[in-house]
């Protein structure tokens, strides 16, 4: 079986109101699955109906084949987008408690923690109370307790929301680790633009409908257009640029660099390669720079939408 985690076309209504219409997904094994879509779009609701916290109207889930079972959570660990810890317990305290919870001994609950919280530079927190902590702090915490009794599925709603961009760095690179070392990993986001790296599989979710889902490699080989942009250093640049428009397809292109030159995209037509835009720059022009572009899955998310529309 491929799949840890499988939803089957989830429907999930608040009154009138649809907020999940019709979604599957699939998420592979030992892999980092991302549900991406603006705020609204039913990833929260999505991941609680995983999380046995809502029922859906209609559709299953099932994790390792077998329709979910209230037993399940125990290999699951869930962070939710709203963050609770108790306020007045202390850091260490609160853990251990919350480890014990998910079935560990003391002993092992002390072992892991130490371990985690060394791992994340906290291990100063121990015995500082919950709220003398700022949203950042805490939430690594609750970083560290969710992923403490190392189930098999992850599942993080908006896991960078509340951190400066180093402990996002931090965050994402644990969570690399995390699917490195066996686990599957389920996160939502609404911030398409940064966290697409961290994504093997992803799902665009938008006004409670899927857009789009599948391998990001895929997806982007698919939405490519053959365009390549290019810097260039030539005597004469508006000849250079007449040449080019005569023979390709010329658009202004979007990357800035140090070099005050010539930038532009250049489509290529589908039986063409870079090879042959090279060749034909060679000869005419210092090259400085040369990129496929790869669409990035912001601007599918958007292509995705406006077809829809
Ligand atoms: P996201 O996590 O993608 O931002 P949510 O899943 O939280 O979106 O919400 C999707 C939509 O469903 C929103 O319009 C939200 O207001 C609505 N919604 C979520 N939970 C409830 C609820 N318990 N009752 C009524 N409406 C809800
Ligand atoms: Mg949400």
């Amino acid at each position: 079986m491929e799949n840890l985690l499988v939803a089957e076309n989830i429907y999930k209504r608040f009154g009138n109101f649809t907020a999940l219409n019709n979604v599957s997904i699939n998420i592979p094994r030992e892999s980092i699955f991302g549900l991406l879509g603006p705020n609204g779009a039913g990833k929260t609701t999505l991941l609680r109906i995983i999380n046995q916290i809502t029922m859906p109207d209609e559709g299953k889930v099932y994790l390792d084949g077998k329709p979910l079972h209230p037993d399940d959570i125990a290999h699951i660990g869930y962070l939710p987008e709203e963050r609770g810890l108790y306020k007045s317990m202390k850091v260490g305290e609160q853990a251990l408690y919350l480890a014990r919870l998910k079935g560990l001994s003391k002993a092992e609950a002390k072992e892991r923690l130490q371990y985690w919280f060394k791992r994340l530079e906290i291990e100063g927190w121990w015995d500082k109370k919950i709220q003398e902590l700022s949203k950042g702090m805490a939430q690594k915490v609750q970083f560290v307790i969710t992923v403490l009794h190392s189930p098999k599925l992850l599942i993080f709603d908006e896991p960078f929301s509340g951190f400066d961009p180093v402990n996002a760095n931090l965050i994402k690179d644990e969570i690399l680790k995390l699917r490195d070392d066996g686990a599957t990993i389920l996160f939502s986001t609404h911030r398409m633009e940064s966290v697409e790296e961290l994504c093997d599989y992803i799902a665009l979710i938008h006004k409670s409908n899927k857009l789009l889902d599948g391998k990001v490699s895929e997806i982007k080989k698919e939405y490519k257009a053959n365009t390549f942009e290019v810097g260039l250093d030539a005597l004469d640049e508006s000849k250079l640029r007449l040449e080019l428009e005569d023979r390709f397809q010329v658009g202004p292109a979007r990357f800035k660099s140090i070099q005050n030159d010539l930038k532009l995209s250049i489509k290529l037509k589908e039986n063409e390669s870079s090879n042959d835009l090279i060749q034909f720059l060679l000869t005419r022009a210092r090259i400085n720079h040369f990129v496929e572009v790869i669409p990035s899955v912001n601007d599918i998310f958007i292509k995705t939408v406006t077809q829809n529309a």
